[in-house]
């Protein structure tokens, strides 16, 4: 048997977006598979797998307990879900009934983001109902403070490049007045590279998507307090069936996260020196003008910032995904007539690649 593209007509993809990054530690990957090969040959009591998987990873990450899930997104539904149901099975078969009422989840507004699908759809596939704090350029502690109210069930806390960065207030501050109020802080960390950081700072339960910052497979981690990872478990019953994930993924997500406490990802030094070459070329090529920038939100990550002088950056863009291989970018920036390049995921044949279908647009 072969596996290829073109099996079933497709193309191959050029990862210059950085959502998933799959570079710079191939043994990684290769521990992953082996992982997933060995969930994919073998059968489980998939509840046993589940909690012991579970309490292997809260161990490494210094957590009272850990619940693998099928992505972030159907950990921020379980959690929202698990702490407004308390642990109670009729919640989990009922989990939109109007005998509980405390369904409001606290949030910036300035985090009330569309990651891909929007904080809210999560939030309310959970049962929950988002109220906001503060205003779309900021947030401080008594802004969110002053709109707790009895029917409160949780604060959000949204850490990522997505959300307004400014004037916002800390997971600390927030984790401050969730203490106060005596309410949980969940914290969406999806792709956050510190698996440690946000639990140390106070948060309750914590999310991080299995194949961003981790390079697992596909997959979801929620780590925290027990008594609310056991609440999350719970949501197996109930919505969380319809999020269920495979054996193979369980394992692979929990190799990922062993592999990445012990060899770290690529250092921004790292991308620098990967990057300087490819900056070099992409400055040879007329109308572009390329620069080193550092990520938005102050990561140790570095990508490629290509200014298109003569025509438009979204055809520019267009044109790279038209063609096979399909040059995937980061976009953001597209209205300032940018292309952001992020190298995490792209190796030096694929650099060249991208150099000559760049050649060829312009
Ligand atoms: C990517 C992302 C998610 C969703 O992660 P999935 O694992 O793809 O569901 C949630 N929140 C934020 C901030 C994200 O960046």
């Amino acid at each position: 048997m072969t596996i290829s593209y073109d099996k079933f007509g497709l193309k191959e993809v050029i990862n210059a977006s950085g959502k998933m990054t799959i570079l710079g530690v191939s043994k990684v990957a290769e521990n992953v598979l082996t992982a997933q090969r060995f969930g994919g040959e073998h059968f489980f009591e998939m509840s046993e797998l589940s909690s012991q998987t579970g309490a292997y990873l809260a161990k490494l990450l210094e957590v009272e307990d850990a619940q693998i899930v099928s992505s972030a997104s159907a950990g921020i539904a379980q959690s929202v879900a698990a702490i407004i149901g308390e642990g109670s099975v009729y919640h989990a078969y009922h989990p939109y009934t109007d005998r509980i009422k405390k369904r409001e989840i606290l949030l910036p507004k300035g985090h009330n983001v569309d990651y891909g699908t929007p904080v809210e759809v999560m939030v309310n596939l959970g049962g929950g109902q988002v109220v906001e704090a503060g205003y779309a350029n900021g947030c401080s502690a008594e802004q969110m403070e002053m709109m707790i109210t009895e029917n409160t069930a949780a604060i959000l806390y949204i850490k990522s490049h997505h959300t307004v960065q400014k004037s916002m207030l800390t997971v600390a501050e927030a984790a401050a007045v969730a203490e106060k109020y005596q309410v949980p802080l969940i914290v969406d960390a999806a792709a956050e590279e510190d698996l440690y950081r946000y639990s140390k700072a106070g948060a309750d339960l914590v999310i991080y998507s299995g194949a961003k910052a981790i390079e697992g497979p596909s997959s979801g981690l929620v780590i925290g307090r027990k008594k609310y990872i056991e609440w999350v478990r719970l949501q197996g019953k109930g919505i969380g069936r319809a999020m269920k994930i495979g054996k193979e993924n369980i394992l692979g997500l929990t190799q990922a996260v062993e592999d990445r406490l012990e060899h770290g990802s690529e250092t921004g030094d790292s991308m620098k020196e990967r990057l300087t070459p490819f900056i070099e070329a992409l400055n040879q090529i007329d109308g572009l003008k390329a620069t080193m920038v550092q990520d938005g939100a102050g990561r140790d990550i570095y990508r490629a910032s290509v200014k298109v002088l003569d025509q438009s950056a979204k055809a520019v863009i267009a044109a790279l995904k038209a063609e096979d291989p399909a040059i995937y970018t980061r976009e953001y920036q597209a209205n300032n007539g940018i292309i952001e390049f992020d190298i995490r995921a792209v190796n030096e044949r694929e650099m060249e690649k991208i150099i000559t279908r760049l050649k060829e647009i312009m």
